[in-house]
């Protein structure tokens, strides 16, 4: 807690009279839910005092360099499990977690308090109940016991659910366990617009090669193994062709296992002068713009960050008929859909692509012209704003607050 006070003088003072929001993070690395909170941070701002609390790590280095204020709390590291002496220590954990919270969102006099997942919900439960609680739910949740009570526990809380896709309100409302209210918001996602360096001249890749993009964390679920079979079809056809996986396996061992897996899948197909494993890179845009097109052949993506930026570099993208996916491809216009685990119909779908140049530059254009206006962070963070407003209640309430001094 030393963290709290030397932050805080190094902060710059926040504005007096608005609306203050803690916003809590349970893990201090970086993924796509933490770019879309840095996203929301930075494009609100100037609206409400932001305060970041999260464990010490990436996510509190980048929220600084923002100019953010940060608390450093304590890691969460309780998983969702059905096993019980887990759950006895995940409970422990969180609880822990929960009395240090309350003690911040006390002393910031917080007005809302914005938990960043599920996880990051479960350690608001020992916080006052005067301060509205608002839960980003970002993943779907656990079939099983666990899930139900998570749902219920939300119910009873009477916490303010947002979801990232339509398709995680419906995970979330499956049962009629939660009785709550949930509004769908998706994330603002925006493209570095200045960067152009040259990715294919770093690699030494012949500037008319067909190049497929894979971006993400590798892990089993984002089904890289379905891109490299896919790939293999294709290559038939355009030898020239490569496919770059792009991504760091994270969080969990299993992780390290498979991409060591996919590395074998590759050299065992012949493909290793195609296939480039490009790791974790800081130049996403750079990427987007270097290849020719995308695949998202993950089993139930909630949202995906990436399909978005790869429409703002004005790329069709390939993805799966599953979770949020279908929200943001529209099928024949920005890129394509098929069933998860079709690997004939992803390479069918490259094909097309690759035969027809003028139909691959308007479907990317189309897609950049639709993302500017579905995932604009002024809108997004607007929307959170007017979000805050309604559970604090009504407006004279507000005012109220807005001339409390900070
Ligand atoms: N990303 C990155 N470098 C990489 C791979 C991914 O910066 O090498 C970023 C990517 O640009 C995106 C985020 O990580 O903004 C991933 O978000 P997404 O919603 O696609 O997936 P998640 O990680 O949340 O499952």
């Amino acid at each position: 807690m030393d963290n709290l006070c030397e932050d805080q003088r190094m902060a710059p003072t926040p504005s007096a009279t608005r609306l203050t929001v803690v916003y809590y993070n349970h893990t201090g690395d970086v993924s796509g839910a933490e770019i879309s909170l840095l996203t929301l941070m930075t494009g609100i701002r100037d609206q409400v005092n932001v305060v970041l609390v999260a464990p010490e790590g990436e996510l509190l280095e980048r929220a600084r360099q923002e100019g953010i204020q940060v608390i450093a709390l304590r890691p969460i590291t309780a998983r969702m499990s059905t096993n019980p002496l887990k759950i006895a220590r995940g409970t422990w954990d969180i609880f822990r977690t929960s009395l240090e919270l309350r003690k911040v969102v006390s002393r910031l006099s917080a007005d809302v308090i914005h938990a960043n997942s599920i996880r990051a919900g479960l350690a608001c439960l020992l916080l006052p109940k005067q301060v509205p609680q608002l839960w980003h739910v970002r993943d779907a949740l656990p079939k099983n016991l666990v899930g139900w009570a998570i749902r219920r526990l939300a119910s009873r809380m009477g916490v303010h659910v947002v979801a990232i896709s339509q398709a995680i309100a419906n995970d979330f409302r499956a049962g009629s366990w939660y009785e709550g209210e949930i509004n769908v918001i998706y994330n603002a996602v925006t493209l570095d617009e200045l960067s152009r360096g040259d990715l294919r001249a770093e690699l030494g890749v012949a500037p008319d090669a067909f190049v497929v993009g894979m971006v993400g964390q590798i892990t089993p679920w984002k089904r890289q193994h379905d891109a490299i079979e896919a790939f293999e079809l294709f290559h038939r056809d355009y030898p020239d062709s490569e496919l770059w996986v792009v991504g760091a396996p994270k969080f969990r061992p299993e992780n390290v296992k498979y991409e060591a897996y996919l590395k074998r899948l590759v050299s065992e197909k012949g493909l290793s002068r195609y296939v480039r494993f490009l790791g974790f890179r800081q130049d996403v845009a750079g990427v987007m713009r270097a290849v020719n097109v995308l695949v998202v052949p993950s089993d139930n993506e909630p949202f995906g960050r990436v399909i978005v930026e790869a429409m703002l570099a004005e790329r069709p993208v390939i993805g799966t008929r599953g979770g949020g996916i279908p929200e943001i491809i529209e099928d024949g216009v920005n890129g394509f859909l098929v069933a998860i685990g079709d690997v004939q119909a992803i390479a069918d779908r490259l094909r097309a692509l690759a035969n027809d140049p003028e139909r691959l530059k308007t479907m990317g254009r189309i897609g950049r012209e639709q993302s500017l206006q579905r995932f604009a962070p002024e809108a997004h963070a607007a929307t959170f704003r007017s979000v805050y407003v309604s559970i604090l209640g009504s407006s004279m309430q507000l005012t109220t607050l807005e001339t409390r001094p900070f």
